[in-house]
């Protein structure tokens, strides 16, 4: 029987997603895109083009990946029946839609898979699919496998390269998939990176890095004086100690709460929730010079060589851009889902507090109301009061 790969999205990370389903043996790969006419550009590509993935090996050669999607479809009645594994490779404001979209078609025993899933993925997969969710394995993992950019859109993909390793969670209480998670992600993903399965979902929403960027954003931004700027400013390498020292607070809160938790429930294991240095020392070793505190591994980490705030062009100057993703995705799907963990933890965040109430503000939404999360639009987020979890048990008895 064939394996059926079901992928969710159109961009970067879908389209690697695409080549690598097609070319597994024994597999056959479909695509859900929802959004405007990807689907029928691409469907129609696939008429005269081939789809490449061209594959960069660390040794800096390029192979390429040649096999089409069978299907390239925003009907979810055609391409949810009969899938095994559905995979969500979309930026997290989009996964609503996706869960929406497969709800009345998503058959039991399907591995449900967040490539990467982001903080409260698996919480809003409940909340949409009800008992579907029950009979399905979620699947989450910590970040994209692959640095990956479009080079021509709907006919080939690069991989810039390949994380070595990377941790996911599985909920799985009722599912029995075709072969294990793991087994089936890996067989997709090919040797690199290597994937395993770390603790539980709630270590996989503790560790989503997309807790950096919000923090940096207030300490750059909070006491700005409206003027524009004639360049760009660097993102990472132009913090200062003090936006440093905030970051690193936020971090300590995080892994305050991995700690409360262990306390509360000895089963769950959270060892793997780290502070954000210890990630940069391991996680960028060859890149990092000096690793000594986390504002030099900011300040000299050679892969954010050129990275520069978001802004926007007025009248040949720039002013900053509070609409982008660090700030409308890695808010409401990011640090609000760790401060409502830490909240239900028992947990005091002053940090991630000071944080919110200001991006809150820049991004025109109320999600914390001094220091507890019961804002107004809270239900635009994914913190797990908002799905109506209020104890260490209701976390844990997700699936
Ligand atoms: P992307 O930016 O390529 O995603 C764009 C796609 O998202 C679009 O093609 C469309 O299919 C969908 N989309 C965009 N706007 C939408 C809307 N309004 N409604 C519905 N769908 C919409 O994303 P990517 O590069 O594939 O990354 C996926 C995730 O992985 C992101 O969360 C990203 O932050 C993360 N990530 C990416 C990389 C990388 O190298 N590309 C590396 C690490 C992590």
């Amino acid at each position: 029987d064939k394996l059926v790969v079901l992928i969710c999205g159109g961009g970067n990370g879908a389209h690697v997603l695409a080549g690598l389903a097609a070319s597994t043996p024994g597999a056959e790969a479909r695509v859900m895109t929802l959004y405007a006419d990807e689907a029928e550009r691409w469907s129609k590509s696939m008429e005269t083009n081939d789809f490449v993935v061209s594959v960069t090996n660390s040794d800096g050669s390029v192979e390429d990946l040649k096999a089409k999607p069978v299907l390239i479809t925003k009907d979810p009645s055609k391409a949810v029946p009969g899938a095994d594994i559905i995979f969500f490779t979309v930026p997290a404001f989009a996964h609503e839609q996706y869960f929406t979209a497969i709800a009345p078609y998503v058959s039991s025993h399907t591995v449900l898979v967040g490539l990467p899933g982001q903080a409260g993925f698996e919480q809003q997969c409940v909340f949409i699919l009800k008992d579907k969710a029950k009979q399905c394995a979620i699947v989450s993992f910590e970040s994209l496998p692959w640095a990956c950019r479009i080079l021509e859109f709907f006919k080939h993909v690069l991989i810039q390269g390949k994380k070595e390793t990377l941790g996911g969670s599985v909920i799985m209480s009722g599912c029995k998939p075709i072969a294990q998670p793991m087994e089936l992600v890996q067989r997709i993903l090919g040797n690199k990176p290597v994937v395993s399965e770390i603790g539980n979902y709630l270590v996989i929403n503790l560790l989503a890095k997309s807790v950096v960027h919000p923090p940096i954003m207030y300490g750059k931004w909070s006491k700005w004086d409206g003027k524009p700027f004639d360049s760009k400013p660097l993102f990472y390498q132009g913090v200062d100690e003090l936006q440093a020292r905030l970051l690193s607070g936020v971090a300590d809160e995080i892994v305050a709460t991995a700690k409360a938790i262990e306390k509360q429930r000895p089963s769950a294991d959270m060892s793997k929730v780290n502070h954000v240095l210890e990630w940069y020392r391991v996680n960028y070793a060859d890149q990092i010079t000096d690793n000594s505190s986390l504002f030099m591994c900011l300040k000299t980490n050679k892969a954010y060589d050129g990275l520069v705030h978001p802004m926007k062009e007025v009248d040949g100057k720039f002013m900053p851009d509070f609409k982008y993703r660090y700030m409308t995705e890695d808010v409401p799907f990011g640090i609000v889902v760790m401060k409502g963990i830490a909240e239900i933890a028992g947990v005091p965040t002053p940090n991630m507090d000071e944080v919110m109430h200001w991006c809150q503000k820049q991004i025109g939404k109320e999600f914390i109301v001094g220091s507890k999360l019961c804002g107004k639009d809270l239900d635009s987020s994914r913190a797990p009061q908002r799905y109506g979890y209020k104890t260490i048990a209701d976390l844990f008895n997700i699936g």
